[in-house]
């Protein structure tokens, strides 16, 4: 093989690694470290970050792109781990290490200063940490701009090759059509409040989600399931893949959709194709694509009719006190009730989107230098009462209640609503590559779709991009439509709404 590539290939190699160990520090920083540990942890991270960041921009690495940048021998995998390393290195190189270090201080203060602001619902003690937040992120966006908008040069660490103008025109064909769903379905008939509530062990939480995630493919000699205040899946290697839940003993359905969604981002790291492991197109293809993998079994899988049809028996085998004698409508209503509500991570699926729309035009503007930050607590409660028809009454509930803004993570929230948009073409296309699916899951069987989603997207890696994976599958262009049209059926069915 190439002198060149291969050179190219163990610099990667050792890249990989150094960001999995990284990654196991701050999996076990989330999950088991003691209290006085983290103090030190910081340290740790940064040190082994920074190592990560001089290894990225090494000259060796500089070289090795160089020659391989007009190699015509490099297969499909070679040339795109090529092209993603550049596109990393490019990055890296265009921001100044002091703009980094700055962002790293400030960020890590600023989230500190959210939790003391959000936990006093006063939204005074943070605006100054985020003032600053979004004006280092201004100034990054500024050394990465290629377009002439300031906000995608953020969106592409998230989304690459997204653009702004496609995703202002899918959420405003979007927005609309929720808000109108949403009004019918409030004037509708009403279903009962909370026919769900009891006392539910965790230990028997713990082992219903495990039978669910065994069903679902989740391999566990390579993969684990834990407890963290907040639920995430970490990717170390596709022989290695966590995820975690929180557990609530007043609502099952909290720990149990969260496994079910982490599990599905699990699928698609464990669905890597292990052959490749170590090149930089061995990963994921964007966070939305990503997304779409675990909206697809928490929603369209998990909370469908025929999922609970086998499930609901063995559930109530579980907890026979608690569920005795409901029935399945009465648990489909349960768990896909909608309502207006204030915080976003409790949202149902109609109104998700509407609070992911307000996330992306807010931040749009204050990084497009539209909006002050002293603005923005008004512009969230009048956007809240536009889109959901309801005013939060205190900043917790509203501008305060995500942390992303504090950690600098702008540009991150459209690709919520965008995974969950690719989640519908993309099952629908599975819903007609296998005619038997609604069959299958009513069976309990889910392999045949964990299958062919490895088959689709797990095992390519970024050799496709979003754009072309959707192409791919559903033989069209991004849509609105299935996405539309799920909603739509779905909860006509549940709220026997007329058309
Ligand atoms: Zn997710």
């Amino acid at each position: 093989m190439n002198r060149n590539y291969q050179s190219f290939k163990k610099q990667a190699r050792e890249l990989t690694e150094l960001r999995s160990i990284l990654s196991t520090l701050t999996w076990d920083q989330e999950t088991m470290i003691p209290t006085l540990g983290s103090s030190i942890r910081a340290g740790q991270l940064s040190t082994l970050a920074a190592v990560c960041h001089k290894r990225l921009t090494s000259p060796e690495m500089k070289e090795a792109l160089e020659q391989l940048s007009e190699e015509p021998t490099l297969s499909l995998w070679q040339q795109t781990s090529v092209k993603e390393m550049q596109r990393q290195y490019d990055k890296a190189v265009k921001i100044p290490e002091t703009l980094i270090s700055e962002l790293a201080k400030t960020t890590s203060l600023a989230y500190q200063a959210w939790v003391t602001a959000r936990n006093d619902s006063n939204f005074s003690t943070f605006f100054p940490w985020l003032k600053k937040v979004v004006e280092l992120k201004r100034e990054e966006a500024r050394c990465l701009q290629s377009s002439e908008s300031l906000y995608e040069a953020l969106l592409d660490e998230y989304e690459p090759k997204v653009t702004e103008f496609e995703l202002d025109t899918l959420f405003e064909s979007i927005r609309p059509k929720l808000s109108a769903l949403l009004d019918r379905i409030q004037s509708s008939k009403q279903i009962p409040e909370n026919s769900l509530a009891g006392d539910f062990p965790i230990h028997q939480q713990k082992i219903f989600g495990e039978k669910i995630l065994t069903a679902m493919g989740f391999k566990w000699d390579a993969g684990r399931l834990d407890s963290s205040p907040h639920p995430f899946c970490t990717g170390l290697s596709p022989l290695d893949v966590r995820i975690t839940t929180r557990y609530d003993e007043q609502d099952f359905s909290s720990s149990l959709f969260g496994i079910i969604h982490e599990g599905g981002h699990a699928l698609y790291e464990q669905g890597l194709d292990l052959e490749h492991y170590g090149l930089p197109a061995c990963e994921a293809i964007s966070l939305g694509i990503h997304e779409s993998q675990s909206r697809l079994w928490e929603n369209q899988v998990a909370r469908s009719r025929p999922f609970w049809e086998y499930w609901l028996p063995h559930l109530q085998k579980y907890f026979p006190q608690q569920l005795q004698g409901i029935s399945l409508e009465n648990f489909m209503h349960a768990i896909n009730k909608v309502k207006a509500s204030f915080i976003r991570v409790e949202a149902d699926e109609i109104t998700y989107g509407l609070h992911i729309i307000l996330r992306y035009e807010i931040e749009k503007m204050l990084i497009g230098g539209d909006l002050e930050v002293e603005d923005i607590e008004n512009v969230w409660n009048q956007k809240t009462h536009e889109y959901l028809g309801i005013t939060p009454s205190c900043p917790s509930e509203g501008v305060l209640q995500d942390t992303h803004w504090s950690q600098g993570l702008i540009g991150y929230f459209p690709t919520y609503l965008l995974g969950t948009v690719y989640a519908s073409q993309i099952f629908h296309s599975a819903q007609e590559s296998i005619p038997e699916l609604s069959e299958h899951i009513r069976a309990g069987r889910l392999y045949p779709l964990k299958e062919w989603l490895q088959k689709k997207i797990h095992q390519h890696g970024k050799t496709l991009s979003a754009s072309e994976l959707i192409q791919e599958i559903s033989d069209e262009t991004l849509t609105n439509q299935y996405f539309l049209n799920y909603l739509e059926n779905k909860f006509s069915e549940i709220y026997d709404l007329k058309l």
